[in-house]
């Protein structure tokens, strides 16, 4: 239960088990990710990716196990006011404030949580948005994005945290096809300058391509694990085989 001092790990989910009342959603589930690692999970649908994504925020208490980030454990209130606003999230549907311009939506939590000046949470956003490819909508209310619009926005709006961590939660599955691609290319980038990422998708393109390790997920367990190479050429469970005939 005590906080660990030194850990070589940033996210450290330790022989969690979910459950809503009798249905068991997570079952012993293990995982260590370093920092920089980018962990794409995939799996079918009702199997727990969300569930075991959200117990690594603090969204969803474990049944019995702990969850440590960055050494801190994840069962006190205290410990996930510490956590949650160093790990950022990225949901499928775009949760943008919808009465807020683009630029605030970005500017809020810096400048609420981190005490961040309103000036420098407001040059901070408009970098994040020229990251993004987004800064002339800077002053453009959310309604008026396109969904990959949006989701670009909420990738720059939980950059702006300075997290330590991003989760994404099938970040493109309710965008139209030509958007996808977009999202996916910040993604990449980010990924590319060494944040560390747990991304649940059915994009295989970007597991095989991004992803350091793939888990699949099947029933609450992990069934099956490795880099890239190893679970998309190399399966060894038969439930994998049978999940990527159908999406790849
Ligand atoms: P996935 O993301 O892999 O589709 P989820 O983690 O969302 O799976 O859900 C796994 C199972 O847990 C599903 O059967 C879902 O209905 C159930 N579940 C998820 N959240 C809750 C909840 N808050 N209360 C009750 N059941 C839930
Ligand atoms: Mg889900």
């Amino acid at each position: 239960m005590e906080d660990k001092n030194s850990t070589p790990y940033l996210i450290d989910v330790d022989h969690i088990s979910k459950s809503f009342e009798d249905l068991h959603v997570l079952k012993d589930v293990t995982l260590k990710i370093k920092p920089k690692e980018v962990v794409v999970i995939i799996g079918p649908s009702g199997s727990g990716k969300s569930t075991l994504l959200r117990c690594m925020n603090g969204l969803e208490t474990p049944t019995s196990g702990t969850v440590y980030f960055d050494g801190i454990a994840l069962n006190s209130e205290d410990n996930l006011n510490k956590v949650r606003t160093e790990v950022g999230m990225v949901f499928q549907r775009f949760n943008l404030f919808p009465h807020m311009t683009v630029i605030k939506n970005i500017m809020l939590a810096p400048m609420k949580v981190r005490k961040v000046s309103k000036e420098e949470a407001y040059a901070r956003g408009m970098k994040l948005l020229e990251k993004v490819g987004l800064k002339d909508k800077a002053n453009a209310m959310p309604s008026q994005l396109s969904g990959g619009q949006q989701q670009r926005v909420a990738i720059a709006r939980a950059l702006a945290m300075k997290p330590k961590a991003l989760l994404f939660d099938e970040p493109t599955s309710a965008l139209d096809p030509e958007m996808v691609h977009d999202v996916l290319d910040i993604m990449k980038e980010v990924a590319m300058e060494g944040m560390t990422m747990v991304v649940v998708t059915h994009e295989m393109g970007f597991a095989k391509e991004v992803g350091t390790r793939v888990l699949f997920v099947d029933h609450g367990t992990i069934l099956e694990e490795g880099t890239p190479e190893e679970v998309f050429d190399h399966t060894r469970e038969e439930r994998t085989k049978n999940f990527l005939s159908k999406v790849l």
